[in-house]
Formats: C-alpha cells, structure tokens, sequence
C-alpha cells in the first residue's frame, strides 16, 4: 500500500439569516455562515484534505467562489465529486479527523449526527471518521462567536500498482547454479 497524508482547514463567517451547515447536517441556530456556496466549514475542510492527500491543489481551483454555477451549491457535491476523482486515481479513504471550532452553539449535541454524514459522504465505516468540537475561548474571531472554523486530516491509500511490478521485471533474474 502506498499512503498520502491531507490537510484542510476552512473559516467562514457567522451570520443572521443564513442556515448553518456543517458536515452536511443542518444545525438549528439563529445564525449561519456566510459564503458563495452553502458555506458549510466542515465539507470545504475536507474536500481540501482530500485534494492535498492527492495532489490536486485546493477548493478554490476546483470549485472558484467567482463561478454563478456554484452559488448557493450544497457542498456534499465538492466532496463527492472530489472523492469520486480520487477514487478514479485509485485512491481510498483510511480516516478522517475533524476538528471544528465554533463559540456557538454547542456542538456537542450534534457532533455524532456530523461524523455519520461525513462516514456516508466518504462511504466509510463510522470508525474511520472522528469529530471533535472546540470552542474559541471567546477570544478572537472564533471565540467572539463571529465565525467557525474546521481543521480536517485525511490518510488515503492505494494499492501499489505495476509501476513496481514493471521494477521487479526489469531486474536480472538469478541464473541457477
Ligand atoms: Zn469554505
């Protein structure tokens, strides 16, 4: 097996009058968070874990936020669409940890709902995906409960293929005797 190693992180701003969404779920709350897309931290975090573990640059060069097609899009489809691309590259999911960071509200409640999303998303089993939830100290931006934040770490895996085999049968086989 060959193994990669992703990292995501994603921030966006809390707002009135917009849904919060985050790993998919919809989370009652007065607020949202604001952005081009559904602006869902969780879903950008590990769509760009998945991207780096790969090699294939970031969100923004896959999905602008300058692009109309992608206004108000729901993110699951950046990470499907994402995962889909990797899987095509022979690459699978290991595990997933995520860590949102979030003042309000409390995610303690929902942390489980969160992390079955991201296990159906990724179609792994629930104990290959981990969510953690922490508050900002109600210091700075994410304290001051004026955004959420997500760090995302994804290991992918893939079978090594006849790049090796072609080695192998390359080098001199021992002559008997
Ligand atoms: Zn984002």
């Amino acid at each position: 097996m060959q193994f990669r190693i992703g990292s995501g992180h994603d921030t966006h701003r809390l707002a009135a009058g917009r849904p919060l969404i985050l790993g998919g779920v919809v989370i009652p709350h007065d607020k949202g968070l604001v952005g081009h897309s559904d602006a869902d931290a969780v879903l950008h975090a590990v769509t760009d874990a998945l991207l780096g573990a790969a090699g294939l640059g970031d969100i923004g060069d896959a999905y602008p936020d300058t692009d109309p097609r992608y206004l108000g899009a729901d993110s699951r489809v950046f990470l499907t669409e994402t995962l889909a691309k990797l899987n095509l590259l022979g690459w699978r999911v290991v595990n997933l940890d995520v860590t949102i960071f979030a003042q309000e509200p409390k995610l303690g409640p929902v942390k489980a709902t969160i992390r079955a999303s991201l296990a159906e998303l990724l179609a792994v089993s629930l104990d290959c995906v981990n969510v953690k939830a922490k508050t900002g100290e109600k210091v700075g931006h994410i304290g001051r409960a004026e955004a959420i934040g997500t760090h995302a770490v994804v290991l992918i895996e893939k079978a090594i293929s006849h790049q090796l085999s072609a080695v192998s049968k390359t080098e001199p086989v021992p002559t008997a005797g």
